[in-house]
């Protein structure tokens, strides 16, 4: 008997309501496992499983290249419509979150959420050391992201180094196929245009802001937006080799094949006059900590200024009247803010337990990479049986030597694609990991490193370390960012119990969830 809707909504009454999340790459969607399909399998058993009620399942299928998250988007959207919703169910940390937004999004509306492949159930209750390894987590789901755009970058410099420049066509250019392949022609419209400009300004009559009232008048937009040309895109625009026929790509001059807009004697009287107009002026002293710190009287930034033509001295704006703050050195400032490392400054014994302990719960990361590369190797090996084999039939006369050298070229290119492959796995192992032990080992070095730097790289340092920092009454009150946050409660919890009793055999379990 078929089941009516009703007898559904009956029979999951009074369960806790979730709903699905599946994300995928089209580059992943091509191999086995990573499919829509196999994760949201899954994560409907453990449903079933736990008598959950799912409500919804959200899906995006993403590019490297297009980051639109409509699914996300709407799953975040639903969750705030429906505050009765108890939490998101999803396959492993990388498949929710791409970057620190995503994961601060998710935060604020307090859902649960189950990372059904790690095992894990996040929410607000979980204990800071498990919040602390989600957070690294969530830091490495990024790295995911930037691996994907590593694989596009790959395939965009084989363009460059045939002459085809390998992204979005610049402004007097279009994106055409040709031949079956993505190439940049000058735009009919637009290339007459970009060439009046480099005529204009060549004259050394106009500045570049004369240029942008001569567009707006001539009616020159983008092709796209019809957004009008900036100032600072006619500057880009003057100085881009891509007009004359070169162009840089990664840090790179490429010889271009495209058909240039300008004359490179046009191209080279235009750098010149651009020379001469805009000569950098003079730079404004940009001081170490601005721009980090607001007064904690009246909310204003802190600002800094040089008093006897060497010291520093930070005080409030008083933008909002006067302030009672008086002005603090740099160098007080500066130690003040290093102090903040302190409580997220590990032990080097704590440091080799944690990371053996990030190990620990990636071994089925690292797991399932070790399969691939052992059966890569069984593929590699077999293909070298078979040319070894093929080898002594062409001794014997039992081939061609025609047949031999084709079957040759096949296979080998066939092993040269399994051992590419092999790299890639190899390389996944060792991501994965570096990433989470870099973040320990700058908890743990943070501020013995802090100490030894200038001023600039401390606010590197601290801006990595540290949030919403404010100044009052000669003190300063800040948040730690994640994961340090949680990194500083546990490493508080762990410094008292070992003050207390140093010689305890479980000491380091303060770091355990219970
Ligand atoms: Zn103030």
């Amino acid at each position: 008997m078929r089941r009516k809707p009703q007898d559904l909504t009956l029979s999951q009454a009074g369960r806790a309501k979730f709903v699905i999340y599946a994300r995928v790459s089209s580059k992943e969607q091509e191999k086995e496992g990573f499919s829509i399909p196999a994760q949201l399998k899954p994560l409907r058993e453990y449903s079933k499983e736990k008598r959950f009620a799912v409500t919804r399942e959200f899906v995006d299928v993403e590019t490297a290249k297009q980051s639109g998250r409509s699914g996300f988007q709407e799953m975040v959207k639903y969750l705030k419509d429906n505050p009765d919703l108890k939490g998101i169910l999803v396959e492993k940390t990388d498949r929710l979150y791409r970057n620190f937004k995503d994961y601060v999004i998710l935060e604020e509306l307090g859902v649960e959420i189950h990372l059904v492949k790690e095992g894990e159930v996040i929410s607000k209750d979980s204990r800071s050391h498990q919040k602390f390894i989600h957070g690294i987590k969530v830091l490495m789901a990024k790295n995911y992201v930037d691996n994907l755009s590593e694989e596009t970058r790959k395939g965009q410099t084989e363009k460059a180094d045939q002459g085809i420049y390998p992204s979005y066509a610049p402004l007097g250019y279009l994106n055409v196929e040709c031949d079956k392949e993505k190439v940049i022609e000058p735009d009919p419209e637009r290339a007459p245009q970009v060439r009046q400009l480099f005529e204009w300004y060549a004259t050394g009559q106009y500045s570049l802001s004369d240029l942008v009232h001569k567009t707006a008048e001539a009616g020159f937009t983008f092709r796209r937006t019809g957004a009008r040309i900036s100032k600072s895109t006619v500057a880009r625009l003057l100085g881009d080799p891509i007009y004359h026929g070169d162009f840089e790509w990664d840090g790179k001059m490429y010889r271009g094949k495209h058909a240039p807009i300008v004359s490179k004697e046009l191209w080279l009287r235009v750098q010149n006059v651009l020379a001469e107009r805009e000569r950098p002026r003079p730079k404004r002293r940009e001081f170490a900590f601005t721009g980090l710190l607001k007064c904690g009287h009246c909310g204003c930034s802190l600002t800094a200024e040089i008093k006897k033509g060497r010291y520093v001295y930070y005080h409030c704006t008083g933008h909002k009247g006067k302030c009672p703050e008086p002005y603090i050195r740099e160098e007080d400032l500066g130690r003040q803010l290093g102090e903040t490392l302190k409580a997220v400054r590990i032990d080097e014994d704590v440091l080799e337990w944690l990371v053996e302990a990030l190990r620990t719960s990636h071994d089925e990361e690292k797991a399932h990479h070790d399969q691939m590369i052992a059966s890569l190797r069984r593929s590699y090996d077999r293909i070298q049986d078979r040319l070894d084999k093929m080898y002594v039939d062409k001794l014997d006369g039992n081939i061609t030597e025609e047949f031999y050298e084709k079957k040759r070229a096949e296979w080998v290119a066939e092993q040269d694609r399994i051992m590419a492959n092999l790299d890639a796995h190899q390389n996944a192992n060792r991501n994965y990991l570096d990433k989470g032990v870099e973040l320990l080992e700058l908890a743990h070095k943070a501020y013995s490193l802090y100490v030894t730097q200038t001023p600039h790289e401390q606010r590197r340092l601290l801006d990595c370390v540290l949030s919403n920092c404010t100044y009052s009454n000669g003190q300063v009150t800040f948040t730690y960012r994640k994961p340090f946050d949680s990194l500083a409660v546990t490493n508080a919890a762990y410094q008292r119990e070992k003050a207390i009793s140093p010689q305890k055999d479980d000491l380091l379990d303060i770091w355990l969830p219970r």
